[in-house]
């Protein structure tokens, strides 16, 4: 089959690898027929995740048709069109349990890998580095799913692909970015990142009751959706102080929570940008967590700071002093996709929401490598790239 793969920094290559085969009873195999390109891709393309393999297969947004089913997967027939999220998780460990699927403790054969890195290993994850369990992704035309009976989805006919494809990552993540605030009517929320998952952080944050959403990014293309199709207010961090602007909209406080949507490659055009810039060289520091400096500092005292951009290892700069001395809560993980995908479904069966406003490419998957280029360059108003198998 075809299938994108990585081959070192900046390098995808779309080219025949093995098919993928029924491992374990739990598998399914699935025919891909929409998968996409995901923010947390760009971290594996810029070359911010260790343990990445030359041709290993990346993708971790994807839908398709069942074609083949292990014996113990009871709850799909071959023909069935389901969408798979992007954590894999066993449904029966302690933390799946919990519905802390991004933990489940079973799927993830490299954990001590990841414990070196974290304490404690999280999921394994589609296309996701060795690190966290070297799985084949879904940028491909076919794909194993392990654990298919309690990972992926049914989705209903009447939906076009483009409606239910991102239910697999960006709409629960966004939406789960939202509800760790815990927000109540009234309350204003602000969003840095106006990519994907910072679009549904802002849709979602809406639907919990937020009374004002303000969003933050400095590509003026991305701001315009936010506005036009989320519905936020925006700010440009490249014109304003962020900090001044957000007291200056929110009477003096501070927004009441703040949810980072950009993650280890912030951007700062300021003398923390080059610090950062300096010392992620010189690999004393592994991420460049700007926004989320910036979010702390500006959330109003006693508010969340909700963080759903991923960052990989250790930060430098952190102002743990703003968080205990003004009683901030820290919220994070990877997104629980499993828990939020029938309930999210059920908002798009309703015509609460359309996930596919976040489109703006449509390609072949012999295309991933110009995808990968537009969308991590912010190019042609790139916002999210659909690849069609
Ligand atoms: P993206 O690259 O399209 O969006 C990031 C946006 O942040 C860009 O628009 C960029 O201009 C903006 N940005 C950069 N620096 C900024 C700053 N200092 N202030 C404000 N905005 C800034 O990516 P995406 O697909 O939207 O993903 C965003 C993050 O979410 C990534 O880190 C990704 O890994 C992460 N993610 C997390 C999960 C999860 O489960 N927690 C799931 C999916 C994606
Ligand atoms: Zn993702
Ligand atoms: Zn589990």
């Amino acid at each position: 089959m075809r299938a994108n793969c990585w081959h070192g920094t900046k390098t995808v290559q779309v080219q025949d690898v093995p098919d993928p085969k029924i491992l374990n009873a739990r598998d399914a195999i699935i025919r891909i027929t929409s998968t996409a390109i995901c923010g947390s891709d760009l971290h594996l393309y810029n070359g911010f995740i260790p343990t990445m393999k030359r041709g290993d297969v990346l993708g971790h947004e994807f839908m398709g048709e069942v074609v083949e089913l292990g014996s113990a997967v009871k709850n799909l027939q071959v023909g069935d069109r389901v969408v798979v999220p992007f954590p894999i998780a066993c449904g029966h460990c302690a933390q799946c349990e919990r519905e802390m699927y991004s933990l489940c403790e079973n799927s993830n054969p490299n954990a001590w890998m990841a414990e070196k890195m974290y304490g404690y290993s999280p999921c394994g994850i589609f296309g996701y580095s060795h690190m966290l369990g070297g799985y084949a992704g879904g940028q491909a035309e076919y794909a194993r799913v392990p654990f298919a009976d309690v990972g992926p989805i049914k989705v209903p006919d009447n939906l076009s692909d483009e409606q239910v494809l991102f239910l697999s990552d960006i709409f629960p993540t966004g939406y789960m970015g939202a509800e760790m605030c815990n927000i109540e009517p009234g309350d204003t929320v602000a969003v840095w990142g106006c990519g994907p998952v910072g679009q549904f952080a802002i849709r979602s944050a809406y639907m919990l009751g937020a009374e004002r959403v303000i969003a933050i990014d400095r590509f003026p293309y991305r701001m315009r959706i936010a506005r036009e199709r989320a519905g936020a207010e925006t700010i440009n961090y490249e014109e304003v102080d962020i900090y001044e602007a957000l007291r200056e909209m929110t009477g003096g406080r501070g927004p009441d929570h703040c949810i980072d949507a950009v993650g280890m490659e912030g951007h700062s055009p300021g003398v923390m940008g080059a610090y950062d810039r300096v010392k992620t060289t010189m690999m004393m520091e592994t991420d460049r967590p700007v926004a989320l400096r910036q979010a702390i500092l500006s959330c109003r005292s006693g508010g969340t700071v909700s963080v759903v951009g991923v960052y990989g290892g250790f930060l430098d700069k952190f102002p743990m002093g703003a968080i205990v001395n003004r009683s901030l809560t820290l919220r994070s993980g990877q997104c629980h996709v499993q828990r939020y995908m029938r309930p999210l479904l059920k908002r798009i069966e309703d015509g609460e929401i359309d996930p596919s406003f976040v489109i703006t490419h449509r390609m072949r998957l012999d295309e991933a490598p110009q995808g990968f280029n537009l969308f991590n360059q912010k190019q042609d108003e790139c916002l999210k790239v659909v690849l069609k198998p």
